[in-house]
């Protein structure tokens, strides 16, 4: 591993390596084990922690050496990866005065436990202070690091999308909401599907047992990796060798466990796959959160949501729910995960209204960046765009505006990745359908397959390659969302006969 870097390089990457395990290691803690109490006090150690990582970035001869590799045209692609990926790091990183990035840092981790209590107890205006300040910061930083002409929000979105601009995300959005509002509103007002029977009483040691099950199924490597639970379900990883995720379980909704672990173990998959060449290098990782969304949406909804990948399963699902399941057809289950049905929380959203979703919280972000929006009216919008796009409105802010943990971790311009995966899902799998008798194999219960065929033309890639060029080699043209909105309306075409 890290053969491709040079002796001089290594030990700094050691180092930035090492603070950042730690970093994730907290992280992972603080999510699924550790104290509530102790929240406070470990927001200082992730404060000093964070601007340690900062001066590792920094490092005059570290810094020359990057610029070095990122400069010759002579290196191979993960090294040029390498330098372009680092490179942005420490422009980024240089431009950030290293006491404020410190306590930008430790306002973040002590946000997270607000937030959670916030969300508990309903409680905004607990947790608007601390958002006030974080956004306070990230408008800061943004306009350190603004291009001449830059907008804020570009800049934000810069981070992880790259080229996906305000200007690129605007026609995107209207492309989906042209399509998916009318389709809404047909589907609604078409005959309804019944789904009573996912309420009924489902224990959760079994549901943890299936759900573990259905991973290795998936061909998650348990070996390299590690499931548990927390509030929010999640994928996290060391390196490709450690790579951790989470899922939730609800008593009375199995299907809410079973797929935030087939959505989380396309995540997985993808940190599993990455060339070991690769391994605790910075292109060790996804090539980008959009492309990490695609994955992680293609397993849970055009796979996870077929009948040809339930037929070999759900036998297994109706003898671990003998008396929940017994009575119920897999032609009765399938209508029932894929039901239609505008909510008010997005992880919990179906396909068809998942985006609308995100097309509330973007155009919030925009506001909040480009028209200075206050933190105090921030409940409001929220709901009235609800209502705008979903036709329902929250009655609280915890089933409103304090659902999502992204804010709390200063992930602005996050969001529209979600949007992005999905509709790349759907462009791959468009590929995909030419080149695999997919069905078929999903039928044979040959998920390594599928999985193999991921690896080879993108998983396996890491960092090295750009998402647009990963999707132009992997499907022969660049993004293109159109494939995105057919597979809607086919779908649901099909399933409400609309
Ligand atoms: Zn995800």
């Amino acid at each position: 591993m890290q053969e491709f870097l040079s002796d001089a390089i290594k030990p700094y990457l050691n180092r930035i390596n090492a603070i950042r395990t730690a970093m994730t290691l907290i992280e992972w803690d603080n999510e699924t084990g550790a104290p509530k109490g102790a929240a406070e006090y470990t927001a200082n150690v992730q404060g000093v922690l964070a601007a340690e990582y900062q001066r590792a970035v920094l490092e005059p001869d570290f810094v020359k050496l990057i610029r070095q590799l990122k400069a010759d045209e002579n290196g191979t692609e993960a090294q040029r990866a390498t330098g372009r990926l680092l490179d942005k790091e420490i422009s980024k990183l240089e431009k950030i005065p290293i006491e404020e990035y410190e306590n930008y840092n430790r306002i973040l981790a002590q946000a997270a436990g607000v937030w959670q209590k916030a969300k508990k107890e309903n409680d905004y205006a607990a947790f608007a202070p601390y958002l006030e300040l974080i956004i306070e910061y990230c408008k800061k930083f943004a306009a350190l690091q603004a291009k001449e002409g830059q907008k804020l929000y570009d800049v934000m979105l810069e981070e992880f999308e790259e080229g996906f601009t305000m200007e690129v995300l605007d026609s995107f959005f209207a492309e989906l909401k042209e399509k998916i509002v009318p389709l809404l509103k047909k589907v609604q007002a078409a005959p309804q599907i019944d789904a009573d029977f996912l309420h009924r009483k489902y224990d959760r040691e079994k549901q943890k047992e299936f759900c573990l099950w259905l991973a290795e199924y998936l061909d998650f490597d348990s070996d390299r990796g590690l499931i548990l639970e927390s509030e929010h379900p999640f994928t996290t990883n060391l390196h490709n060798h450690d790579v951790r995720m989470t899922t939730h379980y609800y008593e009375d909704a199995p299907d809410s466990a079973v797929f935030s672990l087939i959505h989380e173990t396309g995540h997985a998959l993808y940190e599993q796959d990455i060339d070991d060449e690769l391994t605790q290098t910075p292109v060790g990782g996804g090539s980008s959160m959009g492309m990490h969304e695609s994955q992680s949406r293609f397993y849970e909804n055009i796979l996870g949501r077929s009948e040809a990948f339930w037929e070999p399963v759900y036998k297994k699902l109706t003898e671990t729910f003998p008396q929940q399941l017994g009575d119920v057809t897999l032609r009765q289950f399938i209508r029932a995960i894929n039901r239609a049905e505008p909510g008010l929380i997005r992880t919990e959203a179906d396909e068809l209204t998942y985006c609308l979703h995100i097309m509330v919280r973007y155009e919030i972000e925009k506001m909040i960046f480009e028209e200075n929006v206050s933190v105090k009216e921030l409940p409001e919008i929220w709901a009235d765009k609800y209502e705008e796009y979903l036709g329902i409105r929250p009655e609280n802010d915890a089933e409103g505006i304090l659902q999502d943990i992204h804010w709390a971790n200063g992930s602005f311009g996050y969001f529209p990745s979600y949007a992005l995966g999905t509709a790349i899902s759907a462009q791959i799998y468009h590929q995909m359908k030419k080149d695999l008798p997919v069905d078929a194999l999903l039928r044979e219960g040959k998920l390594d397959q599928i999985h193999a065929y991921m690896k080879e033309r993108l998983h396996h890639f890491g960092a090295v390659k750009k998402t647009g060029d990963i999707l132009e080699e992997f499907c022969g043209e660049g993004f293109n969302p159109g494939y995105y909105t057919e597979y809607l309306e086919e779908k649901f075409a099909g399933l409400y006969g609309v």
